[in-house]
């Protein structure tokens, strides 16, 4: 027997084996019980979330030889047909490729028949924004009264580029983006009844990489489980997504932190002996300068972080400078393309936020006339935008914005850590906001 890739020996036959998008399988499932269902619905969201998935177990729902049900039988020919991808009177569209005007009148005219052998004609027209203005029109009048045996379901990734006219007639439902304790959950579940010995931290990576995707996320197990030779171990999925060790962020951070330029440049050498994707490992550092800022103007939340490396980074430096450095790591990562190599872009991207460290002697005089001339306004929240601010590109040239910052510190030691941390949000914003 040929391999089944898990997306599919995995693919929810019942609502009941659905991840998340609780919300729609109510509402679903509400409206079989009653048996009123309306005749068109639209799901959206992006790819990998359940939508065809939802669609097809609503068909069987519909379809079950054992009577309309929100618990389909699973056991009767269409249950099984439809479970297999061969129901007839379930007609999967992929709009992508089937744009014009003939194919939706081809579907229109079908339409009228009766089914052949359910008790309901499903229609699934999947990215269905890519259907054509004509053929758009064509199936607005069957969108609107369509006989009483079909059924519309239409999915799409992108509903802004839909008509109007469609969405009114169409019964939303909006499939959310899967947490990562939720594609965990799956990825465990699926590794336990597969017999696939695992590790949490690997878990953790895939499911993070999956982005919300829970098809992804089992595209990129299989992937693993064939590179780990049927197993999944930290190391060998952190090898093929090109991620890296957070041990090693942490020795690059403390390497920044203790203003080691030497120690700095030794860790970036070691790290590209793995070959990592650069852009992952400054998306790695970002995302723990990010953790380390909670932990420092949030504690409360940041307490569930149990994180004894993070507490540690987080008590020793400033958190402007956390904010300077989450910046940098996000310019150095768009600036990765342009870059000669990206092992050069990422040193740099690190040999920036050094240059930026208080103590750092050489290339920030701390004492400098102008920095002087700065300090009385260092502390106000004005300045602390304004300094996160100059750290772009064009500005960074400017020797007065480099000195400007590290006279912010001693600033903020002396008191001034309240109007700092207003500052620190609104950056935070302004960050995001040009990303
Ligand atoms: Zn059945």
């Amino acid at each position: 027997m040929s391999y089944l890739v898990l997306a599919r020996k995995w693919r929810p036959r019942r609502f009941a084996e659905l991840v998340g998008q609780t919300h729609v399988v109510r509402a679903l499932t509400n409206a079989l019980a009653s048996g009123r269902v309306h005749h068109a619905f639209l799901f959206t969201g992006t790819r990998g979330v359940g939508k065809t998935t939802i669609a097809r177990i609503f068909a069987k729902s519909l379809n079950c030889e054992q009577g309309p049900s929100t618990e389909p039988c699973g056991q009767c020919n269409a249950c099984r047909d439809i479970d297999a991808g061969r129901f007839v009177d379930l007609l999967e569209i992929d709009a992508a490729s089937h744009t014009g005007v003939d194919n939706v009148r081809d579907l229109i005219d079908n339409a009228q028949y009766m089914p052949a052998r359910g008790r309901v004609k499903v229609y699934l027209i999947d990215e269905v924004h890519m259907l054509s203005k004509p053929a758009f029109n064509a199936l607005l009048k069957t969108l609107e009264e369509p006989p009483g045996h079909v059924k519309f379901l239409l999915a799409t990734t992108d509903p802004e580029k839909l008509p109007v006219t469609v969405l009114s007639r169409c019964l939303q439902f909006n499939l959310k983006r899967l947490d990562v304790e939720q594609i965990e959950g799956q990825i465990a579940h699926i590794l336990d009844a597969e017999g696939i010995a695992s590790d949490g931290p690997a878990r953790r990576l895939l499911a993070k990489a999956a982005d919300g995707s829970l098809r992804d996320a089992l595209s990129l197990l299989d992937q693993a489980i064939a590179y780990g030779g049927g197993t999944l171990a930290e190391a060998s999925v952190r090898e093929m997504l090109g991620s890296v060790d957070r041990h090693r962020v942490d020795a690059l951070l403390r390497a920044l932190i203790a203003v080691d330029g030497p120690a700095l440049l030794a860790e970036v050498a070691a790290l590209a002996e793995l070959a990592p994707d650069f852009g992952s490992v400054l998306d790695e550092i970002a995302s723990v300068l990010h953790r380390i800022q909670v932990r420092q103007l949030v504690p409360e939340t940041g307490e569930r972080d149990g994180d004894s490396e993070l507490l540690a980074i987080a008590q020793s430096v400033e958190p402007e400078l956390i904010q300077l450095w989450y910046r940098m790591a996000l310019e150095g990562r768009s600036e990765l393309p342009m870059a000669p190599s990206p092992q050069v872009g990422f040193e740099m991207a690190l040999l920036r936020m050094l240059a930026f460290c208080p103590r750092s002697g050489a290339g920030t005089p701390v004492a400098s006339p102008a920095s002087q001339a700065a300090t009385p306004t260092a502390g106000s929240p004005a300045r602390g935008r304004g300094a996160v601010e100059a750290v772009g590109p064009s500005a960074s040239t400017e020797p007065r914005s480099m000195t400007g910052v590290p006279a912010a510190h001693p600033a903020a030691d002396a008191g001034n850590a309240t109007n700092a941390g207003p500052g620190g949000h609104d950056s935070t914003r302004s960050a995001a906001g040009t990303a």
